[in-house]
């Protein structure tokens, strides 16, 4: 399918690896532009050189930590203009209820809620004024389903998701197309990270930490990065004009549901 968005400009944040980097590198593939982001620079370059040679789109890296002031602003200088933003940035860490005091909260909220917002802030006044835009927010499984351990991104990226519903039908007459992307666990460093925590905790080995989380998923296994980034195109091209706030869940079956 022709996603119809060659020659495009995107921002997608902290997307030197992971889910990030399956949006990037599924933009590039469509024709798309990119600003990359990351906090290591050695990482970002090299994905952005290996995207570089595989797609031959025009790659600009940003290093920096999106989730500060100072990190956005440079983020921000090199990609004014951008028609499509995806925001991301690492999670917070788990923990128990009791764990959390105000400043726990205060970094989750900056990270995973108030980092979108004032990215969204900043571009999409420039993609209403030309009349065509794409927001992407990578968000969680946790909103639809929280995760108890997972106290501080279920309370942020809620907050997130309950200002992208209001937003997104806001902007969607200016021709400016706002969603979230759920991913439940995919094969990143991330969920390795996890899978190790799993591991320990239980004293058995990291395969069977992985066999044990994969039973819980209908489709027998994790998903990818490149699945994730696909979809994640689409929800950037001209087709998903009629698409707005939806919270779209890639969990391969995992959270039972209808809706
Ligand atoms: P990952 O494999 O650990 O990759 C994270 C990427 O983000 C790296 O490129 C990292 O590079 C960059 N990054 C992290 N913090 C950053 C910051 N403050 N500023 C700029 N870049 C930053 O993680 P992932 O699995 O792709 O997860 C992405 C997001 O989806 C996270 O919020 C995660 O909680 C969420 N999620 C993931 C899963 C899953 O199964 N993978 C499931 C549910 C939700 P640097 O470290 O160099 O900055």
């Amino acid at each position: 399918m022709d996603l119809g968005i060659s020659g495009k400009r995107a921002l997608v944040c902290a997307s030197s690896k992971g889910l990030g980097l399956g949006c990037a590198e599924a933009l590039a593939e469509a024709g798309v532009n990119l600003v990359m982001n990351a906090r290591g620079a050695e990482a970002l370059e090299a994905s952005a050189q290996a995207i570089r040679d595989a797609y031959g789109v025009n790659v600009v890296t940003v290093a920096a930590d999106v989730t500060t002031p100072e990190g956005q602003q440079k983020v921000l200088e090199a990609a004014g203009g951008v028609d499509i933003l995806v925001t991301n940035a690492g999670g917070p860490p788990p923990g128990m209820w009791t764990d959390w005091d105000r400043e726990d909260f205060i970094k989750a909220l900056d990270a995973n809620m108030l980092t979108p917002i004032a990215l969204i802030k900043a571009l999409v006044p420039g993609m209403i004024e030309r009349g065509w835009g794409r927001v992407v927010n990578i968000t969680s499984v946790s909103v639809k389903s929280p995760v108890p351990v997972l106290g501080l991104s279920n309370a942020a990226r809620a907050g997130l998701t309950g200002y992208v519903a209001g937003t997104a039908r806001q902007v969607a007459g200016k021709g400016v197309i706002m969603n979230n992307l759920q991913p439940g666990l995919h094969a990143t460093d991330r969920a390795e990270a996890l899978d190790g925590g799993a591991a320990k905790a239980q004293g058995i080995s990291v395969e069977d930490a992985k066999k044990q989380r994969c039973a819980t998923i209908p489709a027998g296994r994790y998903g990818t990065r490149q699945e994730f980034g696909a979809t994640c195109a689409f929800m950037c091209s001209q087709h998903a004009g009629f698409m707005v706030g939806q919270n779209i869940l890639l969990d391969g079956g995992a959270t039972n549901t209808t809706m």
